[in-house]
């Protein structure tokens, strides 16, 4: 399995991008910075988008991308994600006022989006990837995924505090690559993490314990706020008995 890393941050600025990822370069694991962080050319290969909630870092640039695409022809993409975030997308985001209506332009038959429902805690099919999504642990109904392209497993918690489901799920995978976990505020900065349903170094520790060998899992932390990198990094280093890597734009994993 491919992963490149288009953006991995929990804000913006010139050197940090929001949460996007790409699985064998034509599946997206959400799309905060899919347009801004890939070429022309990378963004009319994608089939299949795969949304874990409706936070703005996670959609953004479905619009841009749906834009672009529209003008190439491309074939429909599928925007998959559980109900709730499909109806926060057709509701309020291609909703005809922030931004057209592309699972209708250029027209009924060949649309530029398709959306796909993906029931919770259950395996679809979507080409010849396999994906469940898993409930966890946010201010809105989020999700995590599991992706499976035949070969290699990848999770992705999504944004989330601390939460259970996703453990249960991952730890009876098993051909599982690699955990992308999300990791946001210092431990300072603990009750804003509770408050916005996010990690701290401490809550990601304890979750980390829930896994059936924790060192053996590779883990990849990302969504740090870029105003705490340096401080979230440093503690995240001290964590013993865990397989830890940051994160950063332009990694690419073979798994
Ligand atoms: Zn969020
Ligand atoms: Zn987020």
């Amino acid at each position: 399995m491919d992963l490149r890393v288009i953006g991995c941050h929990g804000g913006e600025t010139p050197k940090h991008r929001t949460s996007a990822f790409i699985v064998n370069d034509v599946l997206a694991v959400d799309a905060g910075s899919i347009t801004s962080g890939m070429t022309i050319e990378e963004q009319s290969k994608l089939d299949i988008c795969l949304v874990s909630h409706s936070h703005l870092d996670h959609i953004r640039d479905l619009a841009t991308l749906a834009d672009n695409r529209c003008q190439m022809r491309c074939a429909p993409l599928v925007i998959a994600g559980i109900k709730e975030t499909l109806d926060a997308l057709r509701d309020h985001f291609f909703n005809n006022l922030i931004w057209p209506d592309f699972s209708k332009i250029p027209g009924d038959e060949q649309p530029t989006i398709v959306y796909q429902e993906l029931p919770p805690e259950v395996d679809t099919k979507l080409g010849r990837f396999t994906v469940r999504p898993i409930p966890v642990s946010h201010t809105i109904d989020a999700v995590g995924f599991i992706v499976d392209d035949g070969e290699r497993s990848l999770g992705y918690s999504g944004d989330t505090g601390p939460t259970d489901k996703l453990w249960h799920h991952l730890n009876q995978q098993k051909n599982l690559g690699a955990l992308l976990i999300e990791v946001s505020f210092p431990n300072s900065e603990q009750a804003m993490a509770t408050a916005s349903g996010h990690h701290t170094p401490r809550t990601l520790a304890e979750d980390l314990a829930k896994f059936r060998n924790p060192a053996d899992l590779a883990a990849f932390l990302y969504h740090i706020k870029p105003v705490f990198q340096a401080e979230v990094e440093r503690e995240c280093a001290r964590m013993k008995g865990v397989s830890l890597q940051v994160m950063k734009l332009q990694d690419h994993f073979v798994l």
